[in-house]
């Protein structure tokens, strides 16, 4: 077996990790490892590829928009297309929209609804809102992005490496991935689904992590929604459908316990959904080109777990991002960074009250 040193060990190769790995390249020596042969096998190629600032709890809000600024100042760099404008709307009974239209919804009559989304049937709902600052994004291309990034900058990453031990002797780690040992001061786990198992087998107490399957499709239409129109998604969340690139992608929305592995979506979840949505769009779905499922992980707060861990110096947490995982991502990394290397959060142009604040929220329990 051969060996490596670094500062840092990332296990996990979606977006928390590689996000990670390009943050925090500059300032530290980095190694990332990940188990299957590609990178972002798994939740993180099976998105919506939404990014929604009134979604989720206040502290997510925030990571959310702090996370839009910095992909903005990418695209501006860089010039590359990481997100198109494309706004999310809620439909459904007036008291379900208004417990779920947060931070910058707007409230919409059903006839401004209709006339932005005329494939939903006006029987279907009687409450409407819709948030505009939101982006689609291209979540293939900001995965290559962070992972060029990080290897301009020096991290060595792994694949078909899974971590299978690894040992703490009080000052640093040895841990062997696939063929490789190698010793680093501080593990972040950001395996996903797995990052409970993870814990374990470092000899770390869990947070208890759970994934919960969610399953998505492309559809055929035969009443397309025209390319720039909303996510549109319903207020009991039971359904979502927005336009894509070759049809519609839709989901049932499901929130199902699951065991961390390879998801699949199972017979009939596609077309109990089709029937559904004959029932509250006119989009007249007419075949199926793909369905993938993947696994959303959180703890009951639906709060990410971000911070080192109380009891073990050496083990940092990148965990629980959920259905927030892109959304939350650049930002989620800076203040990882900041938590990490002890940088003062201005040196990165954060502000050190966001910092404390999100520190606060998303601390390990
Ligand atoms: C249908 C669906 C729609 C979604 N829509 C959105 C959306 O619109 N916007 C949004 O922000 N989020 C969305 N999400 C959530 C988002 O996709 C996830 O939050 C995000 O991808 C999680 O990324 P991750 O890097 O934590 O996990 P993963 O992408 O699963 O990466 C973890 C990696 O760790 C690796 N690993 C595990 N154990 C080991 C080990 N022992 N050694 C080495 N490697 C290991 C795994 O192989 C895996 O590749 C959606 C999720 C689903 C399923």
């Amino acid at each position: 077996m051969s060996a490596l040193a670094c500062d840092v060990l990332i296990i996990g190769g979606g977006i928390a990790g590689l996000s990670l790995a390009s943050a925090l390249a500059p300032f530290a020596s980095v190694v990332l490892v990940e188990s299957e042969p590609t990178l972002g096998y798994h939740t993180s190629s099976r998105s919506a590829r939404q990014l929604i600032p009134s979604y989720g709890p206040g502290p997510v809000q925030e990571l959310t928009r702090r996370t839009l600024d910095l992909l903005a100042d990418v695209q501006s760099a860089t010039g590359l297309p990481l997100t198109v404008p494309r706004s999310f709307m809620l439909v459904g009974s007036g008291p379900d929209v208004a417990a779920r239209a947060h931070g910058s919804m707007r409230h919409l009559a059903p006839s401004e609804a209709l006339e932005l989304c005329p494939q939903l049937r006006p029987e279907a709902f009687t409450a409407a809102a819709i948030d505009t600052d939101c982006v689609g994004t291209d979540t293939d291309l900001l995965l290559e992005y962070h992972r060029c990034s990080a290897s301009d900058d020096g991290v060595i990453i792994l694949t078909s490496a899974p971590v299978t031990a690894a040992r703490y002797d009080g000052r640093a780690w040895s841990v062997t991935a696939g063929s490789r040992v190698i010793g680093a001061g501080v593990i972040v786990n950001a395996a996903g689904a797995w990052a409970d198992d993870v814990a374990r087998l470092c000899g770390v107490e869990p947070q208890h992590l759970q994934p919960y399957r969610r399953t998505a499709a492309i559809v055929r239409v035969g009443n397309a929604p025209p390319p720039g129109s909303p996510m549109v998604a319903a207020a009991d969340d039971s359904f979502y459908y927005r336009p894509a690139a070759q049809g519609v992608l839709i989901s049932p929305s499901e929130t199902e316990p699951a065991e961390p592995g390879d998801a699949q979506p199972r017979d009939g979840d596609i077309e109990r959904l089709i029937r559904q949505l004959a029932t509250r769009t006119t989009l007249g779905i007419t075949s199926v080109r793909r369905a993938w499922t993947g696994l959303r992980t959180q703890r009951a707060s639906t709060l990410p777990v971000v911070g080192f861990d109380a009891e073990h110096p050496g083990f940092f947490w990148l965990a629980g991002q959920g259905g927030y995982g892109f959304q939350t991502s650049s930002a989620i990394a800076e203040l990882a960074v900041i938590l990490l290397t002890g940088l003062d959060p201005e040196i990165l142009g954060a502000e050190p009250t966001h910092i404390g604040a999100a520190t606060a929220a998303l601390r390990p329990a």
